[in-house]
């Protein structure tokens, strides 16, 4: 088994003035060594709250997790103690978020931040953490790294922040980068260059990716498999071929029929998916997906569906795939 990280089932909620709501609702999906899995999905469909859950970086007083598991190297990582956590954090799972100021201190220098996770994990000398810390810096291409790392965060562009904060994440080489919208915040140009930064280190030391965008052109470039998530659940995952030419959820579909920032040529007009996702406190019991999907059925309105195997790679939560549904309803696209 070659698994690195295994979320098995995982139930989130948070206590709010009207009960528990719902964020993530029974999400499986497991990473392999050097792979990239990403995570897809409209905001609030719960690709944020299941990557920081991973982390417990989720408010522990409003947070709830009532069911699932996340294992890390085969150990649940849920049942961790808050000092357990900590030593995973940076050494074995970095994260990367959308604005790199969230994860660094605008009042130290660059240098010292990087060292600080070095010496916490590394056990390296003041010299060695210095020296490595330089080689990160030119590893994220950096210029001038030596004398960079006595600067502060706000000398540096966005995009070269944003380098800063990669290269912190894989000093303690890690086995897996959660990378939440990294390159959200920069401009296309930009962009592209972090993405290939990140491809390129990921060869270089075997990092497992985790990456959540809401961007299907990122998508395209990067990810070895996809998750689909919509309302908490993963509706559909598999490989990148898969996902984008034959998917088989009809929310797959509509997502890949409104991108407008896909590398292919498109032939077909944009089409976007009719109404807005459902309010996580007034959940019903059948599909989520069924006030806005253009293949409903009454089935999918009262009951939930399972998951489908398409493939030995390829699983969909969908009515569509059951044997019961008359041919005739199933859309050609998904019927192929
Ligand atoms: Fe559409 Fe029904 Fe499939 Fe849900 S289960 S995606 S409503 S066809
Ligand atoms: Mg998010």
């Amino acid at each position: 088994d070659n698994h690195i990280l295994e979320v098995n089932n995982l139930h989130v909620s948070f206590k709010t003035r009207n009960g528990e709501v719902p964020a993530v609702r029974g999400v499986n999906f497991s990473l392999k060594k050097g792979e990239t899995l990403a995570i897809v999905g409209e905001s609030g469909s719960g690709k944020s709250v299941t990557a920081k859950s991973i982390m417990q970086l989720l408010p522990k007083q409003n947070t709830v997790i009532p069911e699932g598991e996340i294992l890390y190297e085969g150990k649940d990582l849920l049942k961790f103690s808050k000092k357990e956590i900590q030593n995973v954090r940076g050494s074995d799972i970095s994260m990367v978020f959308q604005d790199p100021m969230t994860s660094l201190n605008p009042t130290m220098k660059i240098g010292k931040q990087i060292m600080e996770g070095l010496s916490r994990h590394m056990k390296l000398t003041k010299k060695q953490a210095r020296e490595r810390a330089k080689e990160m810096l030119e590893l994220v291409g950096i210029p001038n790294a030596e004398a960079r790392l006595d600067a502060y965060p706000h000398q540096f562009s966005g995009g070269m922040r944003q380098r800063v904060v990669i290269a912190i994440a894989l000093a303690c080489n890690p086995r897996v980068l959660i990378a939440d919208e990294p390159t959200t915040a920069l401009d296309v140009t930009i962009q592209a260059q972090i993405l290939r930064l990140m491809r390129g280190l990921q060869e270089k030391m075997d990092t497992a990716i985790i990456l959540i965008t809401h961007d299907l052109g990122v998508v395209a470039n990067m990810a070895d498999r996809v998750a689909v998530m919509y309302a908490g659940e993963v509706v559909e995952q598999g490989t990148l071929d898969e996902i984008f030419y034959r998917p088989q959820h009809p929310y797959t579909l509509g997502l890949l029929r409104s991108m407008p920032n896909l590398d292919a040529p498109r032939t077909e007009p944009l089409i976007p998916i009719p109404g807005s996702p459902p309010d996580p406190a007034t959940l019903g019991t059948g599909c989520p997906f069924a006030a806005r999907c253009p293949y409903t059925m009454k089935v999918c309105h009262d009951y939930h569906p399972d998951y489908t195997a398409v493939s030995g790679t390829q699983a969909v939560r969908c009515w569509l795939q059951d044997e019961r549904t008359p041919e005739d309803h199933v859309p050609e696209v998904i019927r192929q």
